[in-house]
């Protein structure tokens, strides 16, 4: 993440992470220093990213005892690795290196740091006739790209050196950057400088190509949406109203990670959970009973959601987890009255408005439109899904003799869901898991990129942060020299301890022409954590975790082939709202039979996945998602709707009302769920959206282009040309338009979910 942009707000900015998979809601993530794109939203919303997991989750993967073995051989099958005349290429720019002391850490962003301050200090002093194009931006520029240069592989080591020193450095050096860029944003001389410049370059008509004045129009937007274009008096207030904003966000956020609540049942009521869960629960007595103790962790709640057979078990676990947040009910009303007071300040009519002018979504009103649009698309397959579920509670209840009311509730979605995916899929994870060893599938996904991209990764050999880490280099696949070079990709792929536990893509070293024309090269890496060994097994992965390893290489070549001029632009620097939509496109070929055919060999047999398995999994895609993604619409109109009233409101009611007639299940007693809904405090707000609106988009690019042949390279080079090498330096709608030839709708993803989705060829 560029220095400019890691203190845009007080109230951190956060991506969800993959952790909060076994949470309700994400947790505030805190500020994302290095440039990091995840795979959260992929799954995002958290809670229902479990919801075809037939047994719970147990918690993270157990590390301590991974083999070496696992990783000797996991690229022999990679078809460039020995390839001779890529070997024997010279790179022009050495990888970095990672000898760094938690001293030099520290010492080198200090210096980095005053560097910095530095430059802003003389472009401060410029008198305004002096600032110019070159003088202000250019220099800034530079400044904060060399800034990055230094600090994002140094901020980096907190989350994968084993050493516990560095990591400590490197998070006393991420404090330190947070704190030097919220001064940063602050500087009101600077932004003077900034707007003389924007001034002087109008009057003197100098010409500026299009990125150039795009780093101008942003660099300004910075300062304006900071507050720094209003009198002293308004700058102020604003600055009272934020603090105290970032104070109500961050307590609500606290009581969210540190809530305690129990819910107690008998051994009775919990008839259908899995004894091994049971198990786990804190027994007590009490008059003369056997309680169990349930916390609303996810690992001890949702097996209640999903397997109690009781109605009103579930139905009281329901309502005790929605209203276990309570307390944040009147967190969530001053939060909301204080962002209606500064985006008053700034000017924008609504807090929407100012959280999404930086979008490619662009205002509140869009963001409506598009989840009207979308609800009324899919609320006949959600009435279709939901009909059938009842039928199924019919069915049960009549069995078991218990009264029906002809209803279907909240409390039973997840139950019935999973019922329903167990009698109708019989798709045994495990099973295909043996179709998917690791020292398989990472060498194949990285041979259908590179032939899809037309790019070629050559293994080098050299010292990173741990012997785990296997480097390349990536060069054009008909490289003949140094001018062929694209850029670094590192790969940290096993769990061990102390390292980041989900799987997200750094960029750590962005692309961009230095002043004098010639090229600074980018490097990404990925931090994953596959599947480890077994006595009796290979590492074997799981669909979802190919989909997901699939997911993150796209973002790593999102940041590895985009060539843009300034950093500020590179790779996965495009709008928030837009960033997952190439990624989530390219889990397409995870589902598609020839692909996956292709990826697959069982680890005995070496057979690929049979015509039925491959069946099988094709058809879980969709199961229910009617009802999921109307479910996402809610929250996404929660969201959107606190963020665009100019009033205060009963929160509680509109939650229940919404849920209710959005999500198409019938509620109880109305629950403070909203008090729950830490995304609106941890960075999300007015931005629940996205995860829905990149999904569309994705499903438009893939149908549009790639559906009728995936593999094809000319395909993959229209992907590059028009996607990953302009990053962020155009709009993303410009960049999405020019992709399909037209602009953008949700067609692609209604057939697809209806099942009616055909190839079209657009190349
Ligand atoms: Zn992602």
């Amino acid at each position: 993440m560029s220095l400019s942009t890691r203190a845009g707000s007080t109230v951190a900015s956060s991506f969800t992470r993959r952790r909060t998979v076994l949470g309700i809601g994400a947790l505030a993530a805190g500020l994302a220093l290095v440039q990091r794109t995840d795979v959260s939203s992929l799954r995002w919303p958290s809670t229902e990213s479990i919801r075809h997991m037939v047994t719970p989750p147990t918690g993270p993967p157990s590390f301590l005892h991974r083999s070496h073995s696992s990783l000797a051989g996991v690229f022999s099958s990679l078809s460039s690795i020995h390839d001779p005349a890529m070997a024997s290429l010279t790179a022009p720019q050495q990888p970095p290196k990672w000898t760094h002391t938690a001293q030099e850490i520290l010492d080198l962003t200090k210096a980095a740091i005053a560097t910095h301050k530095k430059v802003e200090d003389r472009i401060a002093a410029l008198s305004p006739s002096e600032c110019n194009f070159d003088s202000v931006f250019l220099d800034l520029s530079d400044a904060e790209t060399e800034f990055d240069l230094i600090n994002d592989p140094l901020s980096f080591y907190q989350n994968v050196s084993p050493s516990k020193e560095l990591r400590d450095a490197s998070n006393e050096a991420e404090v330190l950057v947070r704190d030097y860029s919220v001064d940063s944003s602050m500087r009101l001389d600077v932004f003077k400088a900034k707007q003389a410049a924007e001034e002087n370059i109008k009057k003197s008509g100098k010409k500026l190509n299009a990125e150039e004045q795009r780093l101008v129009e942003k660099m300004v937007l910075d300062g304006t949406r900071a507050g720094l274009a209003l009198p002293e008096e308004k700058r102020n207030e604003l600055s009272a109203l934020q603090k105290e904003v970032s104070q109500v966000s961050l307590e609500f956020s606290k009581n969210f990670n540190e809530e305690k609540g129990i819910i107690s049942f008998t051994l009775d009521e919990l008839k259908g959970v899995p004894e091994d869960v049971v198990s786990g629960y804190g027994k007590r007595e009490e008059g003369g009973k056997t309680l169990y103790d349930v916390t609303f962790k996810t690992p001890d709640i949702f097996p209640i959601f999903k397997f109690a057979q009781i109605p009103t078990t579930r139905q009281r676990a329901f309502e005790g987890y929605e209203d276990r947040l309570s307390i944040n009910t009147p967190l969530m009303e001053k939060m909301l009255s204080l962002r209606r007071q500064i985006c008053a300040l700034l000017g924008y009519d609504t807090w929407a408005d100012y959280r999404t002018e930086i979008k490619m979504v662009k205002s509140g009103k869009n963001v409506k439109d598009f989840l009207a649009d979308l609800e009324q698309k899919l609320r006949p397959v959600g009435v279709k899904e939901r009909d059938t579920l009842l039928a199924l509670k019919m069915e049960e209840h009549k069995e078991a003799g218990i009264p029906f009311d002809g209803e279907f509730y909240i409390w039973d979605y997840r139950y019935y869901d999973r019922k329903y995916v167990e009698k109708t899929l019989d798709l045994d994870d495990m099973k295909v898991k043996e179709y998917f060893p690791v020292d398989k599938v990472v060498p194949a996904i990285l041979n259908i990129y590179q032939t899809l991209l037309g790019v070629k990764f050559v293994e080098i050999k050299g010292e990173t942060w741990h012997p785990d880490v296997q480097q390349f280099a990536v060069w054009e696949n008909d490289a003949k020299d140094a001018s062929g070079f694209v850029g670094y990709c590192y790969l940290d792929l096993f769990p061990r301890e102390s390292k980041y536990s989900h799987a997200a893509v750094w960029g750590l070293l962005p692309g961009f022409t230095r002043n004098d024309g010639t090229r600074h090269y980018p490097l990404t890496a990925m931090v994953a954590n596959l599947a480890k060994p077994t006595p009796s097994k290979p590492a074997l992965m799981r669909h979802d975790d190919v989909v997901t390893f699939f997911h993150e290489m796209g973002h790593v070549f999102h940041g590895l082939l985009s060539k843009t001029q300034f950093a500020r632009f590179h790779g996965t620097r495009v709008a928030r709202d837009f960033v997952e939509a190439p990624s989530q496109m390219l889990e397409n070929w995870c589902w598609e039979p020839k692909v996956l055919e292709k990826m697959s060999s069982h680890y005995e047999t070496k057979e690929p996945l049979s015509s039925d398995l491959i069946e099988k999994i094709v058809k879980s895609r969709y199961v229910n998602i009617g009802l999921f993604s109307l479910r996402q619409l809610f929250f996404g109109q929660f969201d959107i709707n606190v963020h665009t009233s100019k009033e205060s409101a009963d929160y509680t009611a509109l939650w229940n009302t919404l849920r209710e007639s959005i999500s198409l299940v019938k509620g109880g007693k109305f629950t403070a769920g909203q008090a729950t809904f830490n995304h609106i405090a941890g960075g999300y707000d007015a931005g629940y959206y996205g995860y829905m609106y990149s999904l569309v988009f994705a499903a438009d690019m893939y149908a549009t282009v790639f559906k009728a042949d995936p593999l094809d390279p000319a395909r993959g080079q229209k992907y590059r040309e028009k996607i990953l090498r302009v990053g962020g330096s155009r709009d993303d709608i410009d960049s999405l338009k020019d992709f399909l030839g037209r602009e953008p709708n949700s067609d692609a993803f209604i057939n697809e979910i209806f099942g009616t989705g055909e190839a079209k060829s657009a190349l």
